[in-house]
């Protein structure tokens, strides 16, 4: 039997919040603000004399004024209230603010009509875009939520996007059956060309995320560059989305079949006008390289044209690397951007949109999910 997921969060010691899954509503907090409040039924509050408040099933609020009761005690309760034998639960403890997966929790957990997508390692939302516009498109009810351990400013803010600025392997892994696809993009540094042969110090973080990927037993993504050790199920190119960048990329997909579309020999070359090279400024320094691209008239564009080639719109070209080099425009190099900018690396949607436009062509029990006309 499917257990039920009980997330307790406990607020202080006089204070627990309690949400059961498969309840109708959510309401998400943030510096006492409310910023998000979503009902599915008609809300039925009650109250005792505890300030208890009661919404139909799901959601239980305790704060205890006038007594002290145990956190234990508690729960029995608000599983007794819905009829809920506490066997047939999994049990999340939390206390309040230790990190903010229980905002995204809870709106897993209450609306299970709801497409619900995972961009783990999401930076400003390549990804996520794309498969944002498939599943749009498709008139498949979604919410894409992205997880990155650096604040994502330019992550969209309209719905249906929500970022968690948090670390992805800190994911209670019980979470991720909640999610009907999860996309991962961990970080590749470790793997890119000019840092193979130096030693660094990028974590290698795929065994873990697949790890963590394929305990959730979902339809599941791994994206990576070349020399990464993940299966190659998949490799796209820009060329095959008409994009201004090659930026090959390799996919290790679980749970349904890709095809491959055809790669052509490329027809054309970076810094010819069409196609750029979208990295960090300081690659382009190289004495050796730079006189090659002299040679052969390379042409380096601008941000706009950068952003363009991508496919990508909404990522500032302001951003701020850990060392504080700034991004700025250079006559001679074009746009020098600090390492980690979001931009250079950006999974560009095309490759996301394919993606999830093969899952959902192929997948014959989305029908429920695609509204009628
Ligand atoms: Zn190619």
């Amino acid at each position: 039997m499917e257990k039920i997921t009980v997330l307790i969060i406990q607020n202080s010691l006089t204070d627990v919040e309690i949400y059961i899954e498969g309840g109708w509503m959510a309401i998400i907090y943030e510096h006492n603000k409310l910023i998000l409040r979503l009902y599915t039924e008609q809300v039925v509050p009650t109250h005792n004399e505890w300030d208890f408040g009661c919404f139909n099933r799901g959601y239980y609020e305790y704060r205890r004024f006038k007594k002290f009761i145990p956190t234990s005690e508690i729960i029995k309760e608000a599983l007794r209230y819905f009829n809920i034998n506490p066997e047939n639960c999994d049990f999340i403890h939390m206390k309040y603010r230790e990190n903010y997966t229980h905002h995204f929790m809870m709106l897993v957990m209450f609306y299970k009509d709801i497409f619900f997508v995972l961009d783990l390692y999401s930076g400003a939302g390549g990804a996520s875009a794309g498969m944002h516009f498939v599943l749009e498109k498709q008139d498949i009810e979604h919410i894409v939520i992205g997880f990155d351990n650096r604040f994502m400013p330019d992550y969209s803010n309209e719905y249906p996007f929500c970022f968690i600025n948090e670390d992805v392997l800190g994911i209670q892994p019980i979470l991720l059956k909640f999610f009907r696809f999860i996309w991962g993009s961990p970080p590749c540094q470790k793997f890119v060309s000019v840092n193979l042969k130096r030693k660094t110090n990028h974590p290698n973080l795929i065994s873990k995320t697949r790890k963590l990927l394929s305990y959730s037993k979902k339809p599941y993504v791994l994206e990576n560059v070349r020399n990464a050790p993940i299966r190659r199920d998949l490799v796209l190119c820009g060329t095959m989305f008409n994009l201004g960048v090659f930026r090959h990329r390799y996919f290790e997909i679980s749970g349904f079949a890709c095809q491959q579309p055809k790669h052509f020999k490329h027809r054309g070359r970076l810094g010819d006008g069409k196609y750029f090279c979208v990295i960090s400024g300081g690659q382009f320094r190289d004495k050796k390289s730079k006189e090659n691209r002299e040679k052969n008239n390379y042409f380096y564009g601008e941000y706009k044209d950068w952003c363009m080639a991508m496919g990508i719109n909404w990522i500032r070209f302001e951003w701020k690397d850990y060392k504080s080099r700034v991004s700025n425009e250079h006559l001679e190099f074009g746009p020098i951007l600090p390492s980690g900018h979001p931009l250079i690396e950006a999974v560009p949607p095309a490759y996301a949109k394919y993606i999830m436009g093969e899952f959902l062509n192929k997948n014959a029990t989305l029908d429920k999910w695609i509204n009628s006309e």
